[in-house]
């Protein structure tokens, strides 16, 4: 099976913060991959810019070191980079005041798609927004895309998206959440609504609950000050896993576009009901004599800041009512592993002796370290040993069904990037669906703000505190090991 590659329109990209982090490990090396493979061409432009000063010659030096260190997909020939090199472009400018915008606005062409990525802190949004009206940008084929955090509660994630509004349309704003870019995330839209199988059975008659988990093997390393300020809930549920859950939850969209995709999202945020403080666990990773512990890492030595989180959490409407969603995500968890698992219930009935055993149907969504999809469906063992009932996975995972060349998917960054300049927002979360998102998490975490109430420590490298467990436990359910 060959995929087929379908060139995106010249466009002008300008990365604001274009010599970051973000910049120069993901935003850089995809855009490379995705001219390797044919989809972004020369006539395309690529502005990077800051407040750092330099000249285009050594803003290419610096993407070549980017994606000699960050693109680590193979397939991507090395041989092009000078082709794409040419496509670069430099402008030193202060999101801020006055410097290079003037600039800026010359290089940039009117009439063609503009993309401008805020890869710079929030902070600098409004004067970004701003400005780009001032000095003639923001015009129709312009499009922002905004990183996370959007925000950090309600209140400031409503007057960000105010301040946007004042000069951008909502079809112009594209809020990136990685996560949404991935193939199987797509593919569980896929595998949902492609196929008389599933939906049927997807709903509380026939799905007994479903395990989401992000687990993640480091610790906060080098970003303590960010995170001491955000914390697990901030940094990962209410973007990333509450995404994950909305394209469980959600019904069938009558069409697969973004107004459509993202109104029946939103219904499912609209549907959670409040966390009860006994339906939440939330952690902190201690040291281990070879790793520091999660105080060591940042410079608050009381910090109170989650490093973990459990949550039962329920969908009140007719399809989801009697059937939890269990969220749980972490650092320093034993292993690098995300996936979301649909437990099916037990047949009604066993024509089988006890000792055959009993089982269940699970369908598992791998997101991390590999992508791919796996049904477990029950079968006689084989032999003649009786009848025993065994698990086997019917294995849908991309590289072996489809082959290596078709495995070999756009990162999420490629693929969403292109999506803007395609000026498809069904993947990009919309203004009211964040806003939404943060109305259901600031109550739990404005509870753990006021109580001061310390989070429970858990060993460096294993599966969170045992008060995840009991999460599951006290409901006859267990957590799916955390393995890759
Ligand atoms: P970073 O490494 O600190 O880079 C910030 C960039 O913004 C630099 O290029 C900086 O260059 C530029 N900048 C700062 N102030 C500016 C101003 N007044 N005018 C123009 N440019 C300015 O940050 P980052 O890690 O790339 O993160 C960027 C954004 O993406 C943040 O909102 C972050 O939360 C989000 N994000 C990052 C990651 C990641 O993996 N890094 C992941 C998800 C989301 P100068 O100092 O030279 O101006």
């Amino acid at each position: 099976m060959v995929s087929r590659v379908i060139p995106v329109e010249p466009a002008d990209l300008v990365i604001i913060g274009g010599t970051g982090d973000l910049a120069r490990r993901k935003i850089l090396p995809a855009l490379f991959r995705r001219f390797c493979a044919g989809q972004f061409g020369t006539e395309s432009r690529v502005i990077g810019v800051s407040r750092t000063e330099m000249d285009g010659k050594e803003y290419r030096k610096l993407t070549a070191e980017a994606i000699a260190e960050f693109s680590e997909h193979e397939g991507c020939d090395m041989g092009r980079l000078d082709d794409f090199l040419e496509m670069l472009h430099y402008v030193t400018l202060d999101a801020k005041g006055t410097t290079g915008w003037k600039a800026l606005a010359k290089l940039v062409k009117s009439e063609r798609i503009k993309v401008f990525y805020f890869s710079v802190g929030p902070g600098l949004f409004g004067d970004l927004a701003e400005r780009l009206h001032k000095y003639g940008m923001a015009d129709e084929q312009c499009r922002i895309v905004v990183e996370k955090p959007f925000g950090r509660d309600l209140k400031s994630a409503k007057e960000l998206n105010r301040v946007l509004a004042q000069h951008f349309d909502e079809t112009q704003i594209y809020r990136i959440d990685h996560y949404l870019g991935k193939e199987t995330v797509q593919n569980l839209m896929a595998v949902r609504f492609g196929n008389m199988l599933f939906e049927p059975l997807w709903n509380s008659q026939y799905v007994d609950h479903i395990q989401i988990t992000v687990a993640e093997e480091v610790g906060v390393g080098t970003r303590g000050g960010y995170y001491d300020r955000s914390g697990a809930m901030r940094d990962m549920v209410q973007n990333h896993m509450m995404q994950l859950l909305c394209l469980i939850a959600m019904e069938p969209p009558a069409k697969f576009d973004p107004h459509a995709v993202r109104d029946e999202k939103l219904k499912v945020i609209r549907a959670l009901d409040p966390v009860k403080p006994d339906n939440i666990v939330r952690g902190q990773y201690e040291g281990n004599g070879k790793r520091p512990g999660y105080r060591n890492q940042v410079e608050n030595r009381d910090s109170t800041t989650e490093t973990f989180v459990a949550i039962k959490a329920h969908v009140s409407n007719w399809r989801w009512a009697g059937t939890p969603f269990y969220l749980r995500t972490g650092k320093r968890l034993k292993e690098r592993a995300s996936e979301i698992a649909v437990v099916f219930k037990d047949a009604p009935h066993s024509i089988f002796d006890e000792d055959a055993g009993r089982h269940r149907n699970i369908l598992t969504i791998k997101l991390q370290p590999n992508e791919g999809i796996e049904l477990g469906v029950t079968i006689k063992e084989p032999g003649p040993g009786g009848m025993r009932l065994v698990d086997v996975p019917l294995d849908m995972t991309f590289a072996e069904v489809l082959g290596p060349d078709d495995a070999d998917f756009p990162d999420a960054y490629e693929r969403l990037i292109m999506d803007v300049i395609r000026g498809n927002q069904t993947l990009f979360m919309r203004g009211d669906e964040v806003e939404a998102a943060w109305a259901w998490t600031d109550p739990v975490i404005e509870v753990w703000r006021d109580s001061r109430e310390l989070p429970i420590a858990y060993a460096t490298g294993s599966s969170g505190p045992d008060d995840a467990l009991m999460l599951m436990h006290r409901d006859g359910r267990r957590w799916r090991e955390i393995k890759a």
